[in-house]
């Protein structure tokens, strides 16, 4: 035992040299003490296992060395009899790592699900709840019921989210102490929760931990995805009655369209048409705001959107043309219910498009944990980017035993053909032998490409193309298996281990005899972390592997990042294109980020705000304060209790008004920022300059509206109903993933092609 611990000193003081990452000495020193209490913790019985962490809870000491040797030395006992796995020294590293907030790079295969249940259990302990974030519904299920046991035997409680959880699924879920749950579904959930008009509704309690696994794809690559909340709006049959009324209108008599033909508005007499229509006095009234918008947008639908030119009619739905720039560009979003102004133009059935109700990206969804870790494989190529945005260390906790891979130099070809028809030739004879391939591709299409190609010469393959997690996890578990060739793109089954000899192991001698598994990487990627991903599917736990990279100098990393590729320096060539575009997508995210930030503090400042409206008698306070006759009376006619909840109600409304009016203003303002940038002008000092001037103009209006609604609304001793005076709440929300960066170049919304998968689904 004592030579096999100095190996790992020895093993863990070597990656102490890799710069950028936390000195592990200090951690390293705690495990000969957990170590020593193994035999005493192995005669306890399950009950007094369960007692003895608990009793960790009650300490006051939970930052000590003393808490943290004892909580490792009850977690290894209760993995050890829960999945009979004895949690290595290494795990127990990253274990610690991850209780003092850091992001843990361990190699694939090396165990971070226990590592990190660990963690949670340790953190939950400490008394915090721990968000334990997974990329997809798949895992975040399959996490939590394989580390059940296990936080079982430490008395703590464990619940999984995934899609298809409702809302009192969820709610019961996040109560536990440790919730596994998709990324995606945390955030989908906080933004619901902005909707809510009863404190009792909120879902998602305040946040506290959160452990995110593949903490590299979710803190940099998809950290800025916005995931988006629409609302559709209350429209009804007034948009009928006003596509029939300005189809009746004629121009230079009811509206006029400026010279350019970008903008349109009603004369007096047209305004008159409308309020005939709607059968109301006046269209300006305060109150009517949401009327006279649909009237504006109407409008704009009949005039100003062509069709055939600024859309099609396809399958009785209307589609957007995209390719026409310039004025459409304008229109890109279909803002202020403009689909359903067209379709109903068109006599279609309105669609579900309503309008984004509010947004918040990946990084902004964590930067609200007070405390952030997480584990992956590949951390350190990504330490600045996490310490900038995050303000995240690394800590490199080497392998249990030394990886002995074979990466072999890359294969440079100088046309895509010549590679394609190398790869396949060097599978063949791989393959011939009986050892397991794994080809990894950049695209569903590629993999459909290399598995063609592998047809024509004779050779079965199972191809994986992300579009089933469940279902690939299963088919990948097996790609170890002899004389298995697996092609897989870049996220299929990242997550599931690849044992040798299949995931029964039953062959794995023979599959080790022959060099183990074999990777082929048909591509350098954009970020070499990605390439390190697949590589490192071989190889793990010790494990004999392989693995070789082709490329060619048409390879598009190639072709959008070198201006003149020369073939005799080609693999020079290829791994500078790969650097330029690292750089181009760290400065892709700095730029975003920098954006983002004035629209995160404002949506704080806004939630903030709202926060205190829905748990508080804030509202009725300001009101009694504005309109102080009004609300005398209205207290004596329907009581203070009522009058309460119905002030509430007016502030909430106007408060989410504003802010959805707010978000598509800064989504036009950046869009119009975007085209001045190319004038020189700095685009980002102008756009903070007037997001902060409109959003403080907007903030101020919520009172005034407010105010106006409470003096007219009707409001009696069941309440106000805010619909009959045009105040509409969303009748059904969705959400969904964009991976749309308005300010991105080409190659940005190329990877976003890759990253963002558009992921839409109703929730009544
Ligand atoms: P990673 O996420 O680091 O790639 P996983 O958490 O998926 O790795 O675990 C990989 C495999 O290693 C799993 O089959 C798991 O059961 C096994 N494993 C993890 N820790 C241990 C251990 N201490 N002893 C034996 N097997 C382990
Ligand atoms: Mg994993």
């Amino acid at each position: 035992m004592g030579s096999w611990r100095r190996g790992v000193a020895d093993r863990v003081r070597r990656f102490l040299q890799k710069p950028g990452s936390i000195d592990l000495a200090a951690s390293e020193a705690l495990l000969p003490r957990i170590g020593d209490r193994e035999d005493a913790l192995r005669a306890l019985t399950d009950t007094e296992l369960t007692a003895r962490a608990g009793a960790l809870r009650s300490r006051d000491d939970p930052a000590s060395d003393d808490w943290l040797v004892e909580l490792c030395a009850l977690g290894r006992e209760a993995a050890w009899r829960a999945l009979g796995e004895r949690p290595y020294d290494v795990q127990l590293l990253g274990t610690v790592q991850l209780l003092a907030g850091r992001v843990v790079e361990m190699a694939t295969g090396e165990g971070k699900t226990l590592t990190g249940a660990l963690a949670a259990a340790g953190h939950a302990m400490r008394g915090h709840q721990v968000h334990v974030m997974s990329v997809n519904d798949y895992l975040a299920g399959r996490d939590a019921a394989w580390m059940r046991p296990v936080f079982e035997l430490l008395g703590v409680g464990v619940a999984a989210i995934g899609q298809t959880s409702t809302g009192d699924e969820r709610r019961e879920a996040y109560r536990a102490e440790v919730t596994y749950v998709p990324v995606t579904e945390v955030g989908f959930d906080v933004l619901r929760d902005r909707l809510v008009v009863s404190a009792d509704d909120v879902v998602v309690p305040p946040p506290a931990v959160a452990i995110v696994d593949e903490a590299d794809a979710v803190l940099i690559d998809e950290a800025r995805v916005p995931l988006v909340l629409a609302g559709a709006t209350a429209r009804g049959e007034g948009n009928v009655v006003l596509a029939a009324a300005v189809r009746a209108m004629r121009s230079g008599e009811h509206y006029e369209v400026d010279d350019e033909g970008r903008n349109v508005a009603f004369t007096p007499a047209g305004i008159a048409e409308v309020e005939g229509a709607l059968g109301i006095d006046d269209l300006f009234a305060a109150d009517r705001f949401p009327l006279l918008a649909a009237a504006n947008t109407a409008l704009h639908a009949h005039v100003l959107v062509r069709r055939d030119v600024d859309y099609v009619v396809r399958d009785g739905k209307v589609q957007l043309v995209a390719e026409s720039r310039g004025r459409i560009a304008i229109l890109q979003r279909w803002p202020d219910g403009l689909q359903a102004a067209v379709e109903t133009k068109e006599g279609l059935d309105t669609s579900e498009s309503g309008e984004v109700l509010d947004t918040i990206t990946v990084r902004a969804l964590l930067r609200r944990y007070p405390t952030v870790c997480g584990m992956t494989g590949t951390a350190v190529a990504v330490g600045e980017q996490l310490k900038e945005f995050y303000d995240l260390d690394v800590a490199v906790v080497p392998p249990n035993v030394p990886c002995v891979r074979l990466d072999e130099e890359d294969r440079i070809h100088a046309t895509l053909a010549d590679k394609e028809e190398a790869i396949v030739a060097t599978i063949a004879e791989v393959h011939g032998t009986g050892r397991p391939v794994l080809v990894g591709t950049d695209s569903v299409a590629e993999s459909e490409r290399i598995a063609r190609l592998l047809d024509r010469a004779g050779l079965g393959c199972v191809v994986l193309n992300a579009k089933n997690d469940a279902e690939e996890a299963d088919v990948i578990a097996d790609a170890g298996t002899y004389g298995a060739i697996t092609v897989s793109t870049q996220m299929a089954g990242r997550g599931t281990d690849i044992k040798l000899g299949g995931r029964d192991g039953a062959d794995r001698d023979r599959v080790a005899g022959l060099g183990g598994l074999y990777v082929v990487a048909t591509r350098r990627h954009s970020s070499s972390r990605l390439d390190a991903q697949l590589r490192g599917r071989a190889g793990r736990q010790g494990d004999p592997g392989g693995s070789v990279l082709f490329a060619s100098l048409e390879d598009e990393l190639v072709t959008r990042n070198v201006q003149d590729p020369d073939p005799p320096v080609a693999a020079h060539v290829v791994a500078h294109a790969q650097r330029v575009a690292e750089g181009v997508h760290q400065e892709i995210h700095r730029t975003t980020f920098t954006y983002n930030r004035v629209l995160e503090g404002q949506r704080s400042a806004v939630l903030e705000r709202r926060d205190a409206v829905l748990r508080t008698d804030a509202a009725a306070k300001g009101l009694a304060a504005s309109c102080r006759d009004r609300y005398a009376e209205l207290a004596g006619t329907v009581g203070e209790a009522t009058l309460t909840g119905v002030c509430r109600q007016i502030v909430l409304y106007h408060l989410d008004r504003m802010w959805v009016d707010h978000l598509a203003y800064l989504g036009d303002l950046r869009e119009g920022i975007h085209l001045r940038a190319l004038g020189k002008e700095n685009p980002l000092d102008a756009y903070n300059g007037e997001a902060i001037r409109i959003f403080e103009e907007a903030l101020a209006q919520v009172d005034d509206r407010a105010a106006e609604t409470f003096l007219a609304a009707t409001v009696t001793a069941d309440g106000a109903d805010l619909g009959a005076i045009g105040l509409k709440r969303p009748t059904a929300t969705w959400t969904y993933l964009v991976g749309d960066n308005p300010f991105g170049s080409e190659l940005d919304r190329a990877m976003d092609a890759v990253v963002g998968r558009l992921r839409r689904r109703r929730r009544a």
